[in-house]
């Protein structure tokens, strides 16, 4: 796969695509990457690329000339032509479900707003708008370093194990179980027996109800869609507490907290 990123500060994703997973996923191969300076598309002496907005308001934009050329320089480059995808909170919601999407295309190329954000025209170049969630950054490079990580990570090698990227959480519509490392008793802390035993039906059949338990505690918006069985719906019924309905859509994940 080929990713690159258009953005006013290049520079900001090579130490972490560099290292760790994304580094050795880079050296192997699996994908290489490409840090595009916006302002190598500018044409006036101080390489300037935000403008004030029309209609008066706080802060600069980003001009759409920059934007458009590179983007369309960009993607004549290459022998094809990438998915164009761009950050602003207004943007759909990224999720393990988007990344899954991402993770099959060929090319990727990732636009990186700063300031106010941009001219509203750009958007017209976007195959995707992203949101990471319902908060405001200052630019749109940790979004892509973030989407980039979550895509990177399931292509075919990129992991040592590739086990891990198919038991974590929302690869089955639910959260990953509790898992444990050695001791298995930390100062009166237990690691349930069942995981000690041996027994990998065992150890199977408790990894679910672990999953359902956690899911219907911290992100009981997700249970509708995980294909639950009557018998899993009663044990979500129990772990979200009395009087709640875990199919009840109302029963979002900021009604029932963390621990
Ligand atoms: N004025 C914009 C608004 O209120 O929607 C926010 C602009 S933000 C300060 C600047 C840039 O950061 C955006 O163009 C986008 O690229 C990125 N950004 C900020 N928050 C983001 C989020 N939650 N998801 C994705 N990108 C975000």
């Amino acid at each position: 796969m080929i990713i690159e990123t258009l953005s006013v500060f290049p520079h900001v994703f090579s130490p972490y695509l560099g290292a760790s997973i994304m580094g050795r996923a880079q050296a192997r191969g699996i994908f290489s990457f490409a840090a595009h300076d916006l302002r190598d598309w500018t044409h006036d002496r101080h390489r300037t690329v935000d403008d004030a907005p029309f209609g008066g308001g706080q802060g600069m934009l980003m001009k759409p000339a920059p934007v458009f050329e590179a983007v369309r320089d960009l993607s004549a480059r290459g022998g094809c032509a990438p998915r164009v995808v761009f950050f602003s909170p207004c943007g759909s919601r990224f999720d393990e479900g988007v990344a899954a999407r991402l993770s099959r295309e060929r090319r990727l190329l990732f636009v990186c707003g700063r300031y106010e954000g941009m001219d509203e025209r750009v958007y017209g170049l976007a195959d995707d708008v992203l949101s990471l969630g319902d908060y405001v950054l200052t630019g749109g490079e940790l979004p892509a370093l973030v989407v980039i990580d979550a895509v990177v990570r399931l292509l075919p090698g990129a992991l040592g194990d590739e086990m891990s990227a198919r038991d974590e959480s929302f690869s089955d519509g639910l959260l990953e179980y509790a898992q444990y490392t050695r001791p298995a008793d930390y100062d009166g802390l237990r690691v349930p027996e069942v995981l000690l035993s041996g027994d990998h039906g065992a150890v199977s059949a408790w990894r679910r109800k672990s999953a359902i338990e956690r899911t219907a505690r911290w992100r009981p918006d997700l249970l509708a869609g995980a294909g639950l069985v009557e018998d899993e719906w009663e044990l979500a019924r129990r772990a979200m507490g009395k009087g709640r309905d875990p199919r009840d859509p109302g029963n979002g994940d900021s009604a029932t907290g963390g621990e």
